[in-house]
């Protein structure tokens, strides 16, 4: 068991536990969290309050234990991330988290990165749906039904990239130039993008695992594979593997679905397609109902999650998590938005939600689904925070007066 600098885990709850593949979740789990920073010191204690909530609705009780990151821990230990906080994690296997500050193009290096890739969650869940009464771009936002898997530790994402000028961005062009030929200008700064037969199948085997276990229709391999083939055509060539090795006897291609099925979909099936990112871009929106898990590399995966979540009302929405294997953090998709910082003024939704998403990770499904109930009931009587109400007035409320109306309604439930 690791030792605790700083803080102290709580004495009342219990450990979750992972064995045989699968978590073991008491009734009071412990479950370590942290506000981070800019508006997760707004988002963070209202989405307790719902949580808190939920859990005694079904006869349940998270036990908090508080750690930090961002600038708290800056202020506490001298570092952004303290080793405190990744053993918590490491050690009760659940944990929830608010945004954490990435300054652009220098200093630190992206502290959800790095607590992707220490704890090795490799992939990104976000799952993507229409609550009744957000306002949407979309004309039929009520089929939007997404989860997506963006894989979380490779690509260029990895963070393997050299400045301009650099020893290493010099010698690598040298390089190059000497073994392959390959004429890159020398003011260039160099990324590298990854992407393995390993961490692509672990992804897919998780997004088909899911499909499965969820009862859904489709999972859909999102990549770039015309133009860059060995990195995203082969991520491609490899989710296809994994359906057809690992979990053959539920999936069919389309092909298959088309040759053989008439397109009508048999019984228990779950159909595997592939779409090139730019094209399921515009399909997102013009063919929204036939989407549904969608799997894709780091880049796409950022990009395409944060449309998504425009198509059902915007980041105060959205929820996330960062999955491995018997390990999750979940946390909204939006950042820190430092200019409302402390103002109780933005949507706690995303964060509440993304607690509903943890619950449901922990296999209490019926309080996640009261959460998102009482969130559409708050939201369906007009009481709104101001992202939701510059497109369709109602209430307007602050972050801690909207998180209280959803426990309000969820008492209801
Ligand atoms: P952001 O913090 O998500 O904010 C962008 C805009 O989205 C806000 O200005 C606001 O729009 C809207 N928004 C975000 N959260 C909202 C909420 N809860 N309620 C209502 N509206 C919300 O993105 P950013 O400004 O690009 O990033 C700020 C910092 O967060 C950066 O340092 C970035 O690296 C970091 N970040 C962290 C995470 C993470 O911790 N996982 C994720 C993304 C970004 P309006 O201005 O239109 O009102």
């Amino acid at each position: 068991m690791p030792g605790y600098e700083k803080v102290k885990p709580p004495e009342n709850g219990k450990k979750i536990r992972y064995e045989d593949g699968k978590l073991i979740v008491p009734d009071n789990p412990i479950i370590p969290y942290f506000e981070g920073d800019g508006i997760g010191k707004d988002v963070v204690p209202a989405a307790l309050m719902v949580l808190d909530a939920a859990a005694e609705k079904i006869g349940k009780e998270v036990v908090w234990f508080r750690v930090y990151a961002g600038e708290d821990a800056y202020k506490l230990y001298g570092d952004y991330l303290p080793a405190d906080t990744l053993n918590a994690i490491k050690e009760f296997r659940v944990a929830l988290k608010g945004p954490l500050t990435t300054p652009v193009g220098g200093g630190f290096r992206s502290l959800n990165v790095t607590i992707r890739q220490v704890l090795d969650l490799y992939a990104n869940v976000r799952p993507v749906y229409y609550l009744d009464g957000l306002p949407s771009p979309l004309k039929k936002p009520e089929l939007v039904d997404l989860v997506i898997f963006r894989e979380n530790t490779e690509d260029v994402y990895a963070g393997i990239e050299w400045q301009r000028g650099s020893s290493e961005a010099l010698k690598l062009i040298k390089f190059l130039a000497d073994k392959f030929g390959v004429q890159i200008r020398e003011d260039s700064g160099i990324g590298i993008k990854p992407i393995s037969e390993f961490a692509t199948k672990r992804l897919v085997r998780m997004a088909i695992q899911y499909a499965i276990d969820n009862e859904r229709e489709s999972v859909t391999i999102v990549h770039k594979g015309n133009i860059m083939k060995y990195t995203e055509g082969a991520f491609r060539d490899w989710g296809y593997e994994v359906a057809k090795e690992e979990f053959g006897d539920v999936t069919i291609t389309e092909d298959e679905l088309w040759d053989n099925y008439g397109g009508e979909v048999p019984k228990g099936k779950i159909v595997i397609k592939d779409r090139i990112a730019d094209n399921m871009f515009q399909q997102l929106l013009t063919r929204t109902a036939e989407y549904d898990v969608l799997a894709m590399p780091n880049l796409n995966g950022d990009y395409m999650s944060d449309a998504a979540a425009a198509m059902v009302g915007g980041l105060g929405i959205v929820p996330g998590s960062n999955i491995g294997d018997g390990m999750g953090v979940f946390e909204p998709v939006h950042g820190s938005a430092p200019k409302y910082a402390g103002q109780n003024k933005v949507n706690p939704t995303a964060e509440i939600l993304t607690g509903a998403l943890m619950f449901e990770y922990l296999g209490w499904k019926e309080a996640s689904e009261i959460i998102k109930k009482a969130v559409e009931m708050t939201i369906k009587s007009g009481i709104v925070t101001y992202d939701i109400h510059r497109h369709m007035g109602g209430k307007l409320v602050g972050t801690r007066e909207f998180a209280q109306a959803v426990v309000e309604n969820l008492q209801t439930l």
